[in-house]
């Protein structure tokens, strides 16, 4: 089926199928001031297709890149599930490349600079690349030569002239929100050295649709990958994936080893997983409509639970106000008239609200002033911040566990 003014940003075809519009919400995903929330805010739907020809998921709206704006206050060093997961990570990469001090290694996206402070003691040839004002501010403090931009192909001519090739090209939760994906994909191929290694991680499209549904809406992602998808954008530009691993901590998704030399010891996980994907019936859109239904029973479930607790005269906040509690609060329709405010570790974000339901963000103290609820937006760090809440467990407080099924903890 041909959709007007479509062409896949991967392949540039222009037959797709269309699956699922989303419910208005707000276009902006970053947190507004306390003289915002009176404004009128641009509201959109987003639709969904997937490429019959390369099988990619895309939305077919040119949204703007909300997740990079200065103010979207994302720090990967507030985790400390994401420091520990970086710390293992970078371990794998410095024995696969023996890390020396001629290494050269660039992130595109790399926040605050948390996963290459774990290079900083082998080697001084490190860039960072990232559109946040914030991010790349903290990143430069800590000694890390960070650029504040997008990166493209322009870019990355620019670097290849004062910096060169990189040995280690590390591209984490980025590639979905890309827009002009060839472009992008081109530069990392031009400043990837012959034999060097590209590291990719982008979230799952069968978990986002399965099991992460919130996360699906997130409509600051472009593209929504299966291997199948990313293996062919890759291939366009001379990358050859040599190893994929399927994770499932955080929300899930792929984690790639690709570089410019057909290796000839290509991982079985490569073969297998095309192969499974092949099974699901990643080419077929009603597999996609068919897996969204369950999403939409867990929405409902969650609004139920929630109205319950409001209706028993639960105090009820929120914790985590990261862009997608944004989503999934719009999304339900979870608003002040159910929660008393968000709590969040990430003193950047206190004082403000979460637009389109106008929640106010506190810090986490605000959790005993008489709580009986909290529902756990940033439920990817759920075990992380279980732990933390432990002893308000024991107290009596309900913690609500909105995905990847609606669950409640409690003594
Ligand atoms: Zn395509």
């Amino acid at each position: 089926m041909s959709i007007n003014n479509y062409s896949c940003i991967s392949c540039n075809t222009s037959d797709a199928s269309f699956f699922y519009k989303s419910p208005y919400m707000p276009q902006r995903s970053s947190l507004i001031r306390i003289d915002m929330i009176n404004e009128p805010l641009p509201y959109t739907s987003y639709q969904y297709v997937i490429c019959n020809n390369c099988f990619l998921v895309q939305s077919i709206e040119n949204n703007p890149p909300s997740i990079l704006e200065s103010e979207n206050c994302y720090f990967s060093h507030v985790s400390r599930t994401i420091i520990e997961r970086d710390k293992l990570l970078s371990k794998d990469i410095i024995k696969r490349k023996k890390v020396n001090q001629q290494t050269r290694i660039i992130e595109l996206g790399g926040s605050d600079g948390t996963f290459l402070e774990n290079f900083t003691a082998l080697t001084q040839h490190i860039i960072n690349i990232e559109p946040s004002n914030d991010s790349c501010e903290l990143c430069q403090k800590k000694k890390i030569k960070s650029l504040n931009c997008f990166f493209s192909k322009k870019v990355a001519i620019e670097i290849l002239n004062s910096f060169g090739k990189a040995d280690i090209i590390v591209i984490k939760q980025v590639l979905e929100t890309i827009i002009d994906l060839n472009d992008f994909l081109e530069g990392v191929s031009m400043l990837l050295k012959k034999d060097g290694l590209l590291l990719i991680e982008v979230p799952y499209v069968i978990d986002l649709i399965e099991r992460n549904f919130y996360d699906f809406m997130a409509h600051i992602r472009k593209s929504h990958f299966s291997f199948t998808s990313l293996k062919k954008a890759l291939l366009k530009k001379n990358l050859s994936v040599s190893e994929v691993y399927h994770y499932h901590d955080l929300e899930g998704g792929l984690r790639v080893y690709a570089g410019h030399s057909q290796s000839n010891n290509q991982c079985p996980l490569v073969g297998n997983l095309l192969k499974s994907e092949a099974k699901w019936g990643i080419d077929n859109y009603t597999n996609y409509s068919s897996a969204l239904k369950k999403g939409i029973l867990l929405h409902s479930e969650l609004m139920n639970l929630i109205f319950n607790y409001k209706k028993s005269h639960s105090k009820i906040v929120g914790y985590g106000a990261g862009v997608k509690a944004g989503i999934l609060l719009n999304y339900c329709g979870i608003d002040n008239r159910f929660l008393d405010f968000v709590v969040d570790k990430n003193s950047f974000k206190h004082g403000k609200f979460i637009p389109g339901v106008n929640l106010e963000v506190l810090p986490l103290n605000r959790l005993y002033d008489g709580v009986n609820v909290i529902l756990l937006l940033a439920w990817i760090y759920k075990d992380e911040i279980i732990n933390d809440l432990m002893p308000l467990i024991e107290e009596g407080i309900h913690i609500v566990v909105p995905a990847p099924e609606v669950t409640v903890i409690k003594k």
